[in-house]
């Protein structure tokens, strides 16, 4: 659903872009008050709640809404502290996300390199960690172990800013050269 005019959003009719349907604004306003404040509401800190929030609200929201958007952005965020507490398949979908909204800022907003080094951080946190637990699960090699760190590692040069703790702190690289 799309606004028939787009800098009027809030005044006229959406209608379907994929068939003749359309609602009154009204309903779309109070769709997003309503998602507004159950985001707000939302414990930004757990996946769980997070997820909660997306399943329910994706159906009507765009994927990338700012709702839905923020939402994402706080579970990339959860990798900062409890990487090493999330389950395989959560990981999977932070690093998906981490991904996904790369591609998303570098279209809004490229210049934006804090939110850029966020996600890269991220990025490198779940890559390291999938590789961590694919080597205790005895799924790779030494050899794959030490190209995913390696890759693990691009991602975090790209992080100017100070962080106290690297997810690669956890390895002893110099096993790996
Ligand atoms: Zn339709």
């Amino acid at each position: 659903m799309i606004p028939v005019d787009p800098l009027q959003s809030e005044s006229v009719n959406w209608r379907c872009v994929a068939c003749p349907s359309v609602i009154s604004p009204d309903i779309v306003t109070a769709l997003i008050s309503e998602a507004t404040h159950r985001l707000s509401v939302t414990n930004k800190t757990k996946i769980e709640a997070c997820k909660k929030f997306i399943q329910e609200f994706e159906p009507v929201l765009h994927g990338n809404h700012f709702l839905i958007t923020d939402c994402k952005l706080a579970i990339t965020q959860i990798l900062d502290n409890s990487v090493s507490c999330l389950k395989d398949d959560d990981l999977a979908l932070a690093l998906k996300y981490c991904r996904e909204l790369g591609k998303l800022i570098s279209v809004l907003v490229p210049a934006e390199n804090r939110c850029r080094g966020v996600l890269l951080f991220g990025l490198h946190a779940a890559l390291a960690e999938i590789g961590r637990r694919k080597a205790i699960g005895g799924e790779i090699d030494q050899n794959d172990l030490r190209n995913n760190l390696l890759v693990s590692l691009k991602f975090l040069c790209f992080y100017t800013f100070n962080k106290p703790i690297s997810m690669l702190n956890r390895y002893n690289l110099s096993t790996y050269r």
